[in-house]
């Protein structure tokens, strides 16, 4: 009987995972990539699956989650962290890779693979299902046409993200809650004095910023202006800007003054656990956001969730159009996976390929469906791109907020994620357990 087939479009993270993850389930898989013919502004080298700024794939330790969601794929066989352990080079507790080596390691893994045919071309309309796509964040021309025709919706096109800090993580005895004019107590608030403004402003402007890509349109980048580029605008800008200190007549700095200037944080999530600094959308390099967002009061030992981010970045309205099988609702067999998703980093957009691809090669086959649960860090990412209900809809890095909070948990903060990520890897071990999910 003639093998099940099945389309991905898009070598990248999250593609190359698919299409792996399919093959290992006898399918037998057409992969298209524009590379070499085009590169996305972003993608510079040939090879398949190319990360295109950090070479880190961020923490492996099991109290972070992004670490969780490592060891989770490497349980469940994924490709991307099979090349990752191989080509890793020495980063303290964060696993990052030669990044030459990785891609090529990858690429030679998928062209030797007998069920995979790698097709040099360009998709421009949503093929027939079966099919992945993962064409990642810079999708752009004929095919965005064509997913934007089929869904009826625009995508988001520019991503100007704030940094989203824990609430574990902050000093609650420097951060006040209160909204301006006493409308309640839902802002989490860090006076400034003017000292304190002056030293952040200073570091701000001169801290060290990643390239830009997508932004050639100056009118759009005018609209969601990173708060260092404000900041250059002049000492004031901040303070009669973002950080205006108006309305918030109870708080004191610390040297017992009216503040200064006040840095807001906004509740991020329904659970409370997470916030985002308003108005700080930004284009520092991550070490970068550490340092200086660590001088504003409070947030000295912050733990970064999601780091801002200012890049093109198109993604689809997900908790409207996909299943928590990233399968779209609108059209039965088509699959998305990756950062177009909502999703957001190397690891994760590697993760939804491998869930999509599972499930896809499950019901071409014939299968049950599997529900990687709340309680995996790879189930909680598919949960939150399709089940968000908040306000706008943002790419999610992984972390502990979105996995299901445990019972009777522990205060101390490494303990509790330690014991979430115990849960979720014997999920994983269970769901592994003499090869159940891929028969
Ligand atoms: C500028 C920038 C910097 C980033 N930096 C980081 C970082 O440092 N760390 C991090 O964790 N994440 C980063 N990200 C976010 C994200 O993790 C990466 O974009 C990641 O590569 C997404 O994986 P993906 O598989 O969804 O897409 P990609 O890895 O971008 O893969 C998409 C693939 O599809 C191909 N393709 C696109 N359109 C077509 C088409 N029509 N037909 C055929 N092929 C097509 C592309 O050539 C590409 O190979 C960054 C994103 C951007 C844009």
């Amino acid at each position: 009987m003639e093998k099940p087939s099945a389309s991905v479009i898009g070598a990248g993270l999250a593609g190359c995972e698919a299409a792996h993850t399919l093959s290992r389930m006898g399918i037998r898989v057409r992969l298209y990539e524009m590379k070499p013919q085009k590169h996305t502004p972003a993608h510079k080298s040939n090879d398949l699956c190319e990360l295109v700024c950090s070479n880190s794939l961020r923490s492996d330790k099991l109290d972070n989650a992004v670490g969780l969601l490592k060891e989770e794929l490497r349980r469940l066989g994924s490709l991307v962290m099979e090349c990752a352990d191989a080509t890793r080079v020495p980063a303290g507790g964060a696993l990052a890779v030669d990044r030459e080596g990785f891609s090529k390691m990858v690429t030679e893994r998928i062209k030797s693979d007998p069920n995979i045919e790698l097709i040099s071309e360009e998709v421009t309309s949503v093929p027939d299902a079966p099919v992945i796509i993962a064409t990642g964040p810079l999708t752009d021309g004929e095919l965005m046409k064509s997913i934007e025709a089929l869904l009826g919706d625009s995508l988001h096109f520019f991503d100007a993200a704030a940094p989203i800090v824990t609430l574990d993580s902050l000093d609650m005895n420097k951060v006040k809650r209160a909204s301006r004019y006493d409308r309640g107590s839902d802002y989490l608030n860090c006076p400034m004095t003017m000292l304190e403004y002056y030293s952040f402003v200073r570091a701000l402007v001169s801290a060290e910023t990643a390239p830009l890509h997508g932004f050639e349109d100056k009118s759009v980048f005018e609209g969601c202006m990173p708060v260092e580029v404000m900041a250059r605008r002049g000492d004031q800008t901040l303070a009669f800007g973002p950080m205006k200190p108006v309305g918030l007549t109870d708080l004191t700095a610390s040297d017992g003054k009216k503040p200064y200037a006040v840095v807001q944080l906004r509740q991020d999530n329904a659970e409370g656990t997470l916030y985002n600094i308003v108005g700080f959308q930004t284009n520092l390099k991550f070490p970068e956001q550490r340092r200086v967002f660590g001088m504003i009061p409070g947030l000295e030992n912050a733990e970064f969730m999601r780091y801002g981010v200012m890049h093109r970045n198109s993604y689809l309205k997900s908790p409207k159009h996909l299943t928590s099988e990233y399968e779209l609702r609108e059209r039965s067999g088509v699959f998305f996976a990756g950062q177009i998703t909502g999703v957001e980093g190397y690891i994760e957009s590697a993760a939804s390929g491998f869930y999509a691809g599972l499930c896809l090669a499950r019901k071409l086959k014939g299968l049950s469906s599997i529900d990687f649960s709340r309680k995996t860090a790879i189930g909680a990412l598919a949960h939150y791109v399709s089940e968000y209900n908040g306000g706008s809809f943002q790419p999610m890095n992984i972390n502990f907020g979105i996995m299901q909070s445990l019972e009777n948990a522990p205060r101390d903060k490494l303990k509790r994620y330690s014991l979430i990520s115990e849960r979720a890897l014997n999920e994983i071990d269970e769901l592994t357990f003499e090869d159940r999910i891929w028969k």
